[in-house]
């Protein structure tokens, strides 16, 4: 495997035409494999424990990145500080939660985790109100769908968890997994939205395993001692939610429901137009949450290098790894080596290539800014970080014309057979086979950005893959640039793949093909000081193609 690296290294050298040094962005060779290796051993090394939100390791990170920004001169994208900071929530069960329905003369009393919980991102509440079933309670209006155009100011919305046909490539929303429509978060604010006073979600397809899958999901969903991976939500997202949340089990939805049948209304729901409000007379729910909320600081490292054209440097490309991973159980260390030491590590070399081209007189026409993002690997959902930029972006979003995402860059994909649910969707392929290749996820919005990643790969000579785009491993959504194309930014995330040490104690830094890690580093900077010296901007497709099969 080796042997057949170093040729193809040879022969790209040998083919490489000299006009071609033209093109290559300024200090490029200045990204080396033994810098990105130091700085892995380091970031991933045990002592910083996996950099688990929460932890003083995961805030030594952070101090580490933005002092490594500090030393190469580079400016705060926004403000005053290199430290974009945030709140997290989460959130322990307290005493007092209680939910009672009434329908005529019949009572039926809920009992906490066994057939109701609150949801983790609820507020401590109570509601008592007559109750209306609104079908998945998703308000789209790009979609123009809306199951709570109705009356439901004063009640307790019934709602069903999850999306129409998420896995049917006719469905109006994703059709390949699950959209954002889905979030019961952002289900719960829109129901507020419209006066509701509280909200119940029930899962149609729970209905299978009886009452005891109920109760023994929410005892995970809840443990008696709170996890070392929590649930967290975004501290000012959060508490803008004031109505109780909770989830109930289908055997307490069907009490509510009385003669109307779960899972005819659940098929029913999937077709819009036929879910509009129904009113559940005369049901009442009574019920209170109570939860206890802990706050904690988290941190995203931002920094810029100021464009040299008086007008363009108004516009950022900006390229962005997160930087936490899944720290450690007691007895096991996750330290994240692939994912993401890899791609953070990639950053800090960009970004002192970018200084050194500074030193030499030679700044791209448009700022550049670097994004190590905290908590992307937290639920949920997760990309925290990124959502806690793009709410509070200390770079205007319109401003921002394009993103270039590293996670996972530094191994060989490999799915092997019989490898299990984590590589669901994903064809069989070996290491030896991708061991020049890069995935480049995200292009079927923007044929642009596809152009940046094939013209800047003149300099390194990969293999690209674009791929995944639509596949139901879900891989689309699984990083940052996730979060900025939904906000209409052009994204692409670079990718080297999964792997049988993916989110294991086995992903380690002695694991990372480092000549390779080096080409996918190089192969972002060349994309990103194109961009950032590019006459226009790449555009964005609207509405977005249907991506051709993977
Ligand atoms: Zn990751």
């Amino acid at each position: 495997m080796k042997r057949a690296l170093i040729r193809t290294g040879l022969l790209v050298q040998l083919l490489a035409p000299v006009a071609r040094s033209q093109d290559r962005a300024p200090a490029l060779d200045s990204i080396r494999k033994d810098d990105l290796e130091a700085d892995l051993y380091f970031l991933a090394g045990d002592s910083l424990r996996g950099r688990l939100t929460g932890t003083p390791e995961v805030r030594l990170s952070a101090d580490w990145i933005e002092s490594r920004f500090k030393r190469l001169g580079l400016l705060p994208a926004g403000g005053d500080s290199l430290v974009h900071r945030y709140n997290l929530t989460w959130s322990t069960l307290a005493n007092g939660n209680r939910m009672r329905a009434r329908s005529g003369a019949a009572v039926m009393d809920a009992r906490v985790l066994e057939d109701f919980m609150p949801l983790f991102f609820t507020p401590s509440g109570g509601a008592e109100a007559a109750v209306v079933y609104a079908g998945f309670g998703i308000r789209a209006p790009d979609l123009n769908w809306d199951d709570l155009a109705g009356p439901v100011a004063g009640k307790i919305v019934l709602m069903l968890e999850g999306e129409p046909r998420p896995n049917d490539p006719k469905s109006p929303f994703d059709g390949v997994v699950t959209s954002v429509h889905s979030d019961p978060m952002r289900k719960a604010l829109n129901a507020q939205a419209r006066g509701a006073v509280g909200v119940l979600l029930v899962s149609a397809s729970q209905r299978q395993g009886g009452s005891s899958r109920f109760a023994q999901e929410a005892r995970g969903y809840w443990p008696d001692k709170p996890p070392h991976l929590k649930r967290y939500a975004i501290t000012t997202w959060a508490e803008e939610l004031r109505i109780p949340v909770a989830s109930v089990s289908p055997a307490f939805a069907s009490f509510l429901l009385g003669s109307r049948d779960l899972a005819a209304l659940a098929k029913q729901a999937e077709t819009p137009g036929t879910a509009r409000i129904q009113p559940l007379d005369p049901v009442t729910v009574d019920f209170a949450t109570r939860v206890t909320r802990h706050v904690i600081d988290d941190w995203n490292i931002v920094a810029r290098i100021e464009g040299s054209d008086p007008v363009l440097k108004d516009e950022a490309v900006l390229v962005s790894a997160h930087y936490d991973h899944n720290g450690t159980d007691g007895t096991q260390m996750y330290n994240g080596a692939d994912d993401n030491g890899s791609g953070t590590v990639g950053l800090l070399e960009i970004a002192e290539a970018y200084a050194a081209a500074a030193r030499q007189g030679s700044r791209p026409k448009r700022t550049v800014l670097f994004a190590a993002w905290g908590s992307e690997e937290r639920c949920c959902g997760p990309l925290l970080g990124a959502w806690a930029w793009v709410r509070h972006p200390g770079w205007p979003l319109e401003k921002t014309t394009a993103v270039l995402n590293m996670d996972m860059i530094g191994r060989r994909e490999e799915v092997p057979e019989g490898g299990g649910s984590r590589f669901r969707g994903l064809p069989i392929q070996t290491a030896a086979s991708n061991a020049n290749a890069v995935n480049v996820i995200g292009t079927t919005f923007s044929p642009d950005m596809k152009k940046a990643a094939i013209t800047a790969n003149r300099a390194v000579d990969m293999q690209l893959r674009f791929r995944y785009d639509n596949n139901p491993s879900n891989l689309l959504r699984r990083s940052d640039h996730w979060v900025f194309l939904q906000h209409g930014v052009p994204s692409v995330w670079f990718h080297t793949g999964l792997h049988p040490d993916y989110h294991t104690v086995f992903d380690r830094p002695e694991k990372i093909d480092y000549p390779k890690m080096e080409r996918v580093a190089r192969l972002v900077y060349q994309a990103s000081w194109d961009l950032a010296n590019g006459p226009g901007r790449p555009a964005m497709l609207k509405p977005r193609p249907v991506p051709e099969p993977d």
